[in-house]
């Protein structure tokens, strides 16, 4: 193996562990901010992010009148310009969601890749390509569900979005969720299924579950399409899940 093939390789492992057991096994830029003593190791432009999110907390009030909005156009048209995080900074467009307004199903994925954040749509890179051959699989055109991520804002580098930057964004997609009114949701992936449920276990234990979401909506979770794409392997358990997940479906709606 050459030493870049080796590096890749390495690099797709650390990868698949992050998907299963989430970030905590590794030091993020996020504890190093924590961190006073790891003060050294920041770089100029880090601690001029961090004093500047602090003054803009402390200098800015806010303005909520998006919790009003009566439908997911005027959600847009309230938060399209939002900069409440600094993933704000890098971004080509604000990467709201697509789909159906009135969907029984949300599919909620991670965060915009390069392609989302070009496009201002969600999921339509690779990993979205191969999304919508999952739910086609199980009998769901992209038109019917909606698609939505944990935050709107593409993280640079693709990175898992921080815990601060996925609490400052959750609200904007829980008001989605309640508009849209799903009967159930997919979770694809640690961070959506972490973001959205609180909960803390691995990929592993909360797979093949059915989680409620403020007692009405069920949830399940899977593989986020982008590590299928890096581990194949994992297609076997991602189809039991979207079949699981497609059964679920029809019990509900039918009843
Ligand atoms: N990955 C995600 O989690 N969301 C997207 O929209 C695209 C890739």
């Amino acid at each position: 193996m050459s030493s870049l093939k080796e590096k890749q390789y390495f690099i797709n492992e650390l990868l698949d562990q992050m998907e299963i057991f989430g970030n905590d096994l590794f030091i993020s830029k996020e504890e190093l901010y924590k961190n006073k003593s790891n003060t050294n190791y920041l770089s100029e432009s880090q601690v001029l992010l961090i004093s500047e999110s602090k003054e803009s907390s402390i200098f800015f009030s806010e303005n909520n009148d998006w919790l009003d909005s009566k439908d997911l156009n005027e959600l847009f048209s309230k938060i399209n310009d939002c900069t409440k995080c600094l993933l704000y900074k890098n971004r080509t467009n604000f990467v709201f969601g697509s789909g159906n307004p009135n969907a029984d199903v949300m599919v909620i994925g991670e965060g915009p890749g390069a392609e989302e954040d070009k496009q201002g749509l969600p999921f339509v890179g690779r990993a979205g390509q191969l999304l919508t051959e999952i739910l086609k699989a199980i009998k769901f055109s992209r038109d019917e569900v909606y698609i939505a991520n944990i935050v709107k804002c593409r993280p640079p580098e693709n990175r898992t979005p921080f815990q601060d930057e996925m609490e400052t964004c959750l609200p904007y997609l829980e008001k989605q969720i309640e508009l849209i009114k799903p009967k159930l949701i997919l979770c694809l992936g640690l961070t959506a299924a972490k973001g959205l449920l609180k909960k803390k276990e691995s990929l592993t234990a909360l797979r093949g579950k059915v989680f409620n979401y403020h007692n009405s909506i069920k949830v399940m979770v899977t593989f986020h399409p982008a590590a299928l794409l890096r581990n194949p392997n994992w297609k076997k358990d991602c189809w039991k899940d979207v079949q699981q997940f497609r059964k679920l479906y029809e019990e509900i709606i039918n009843n």
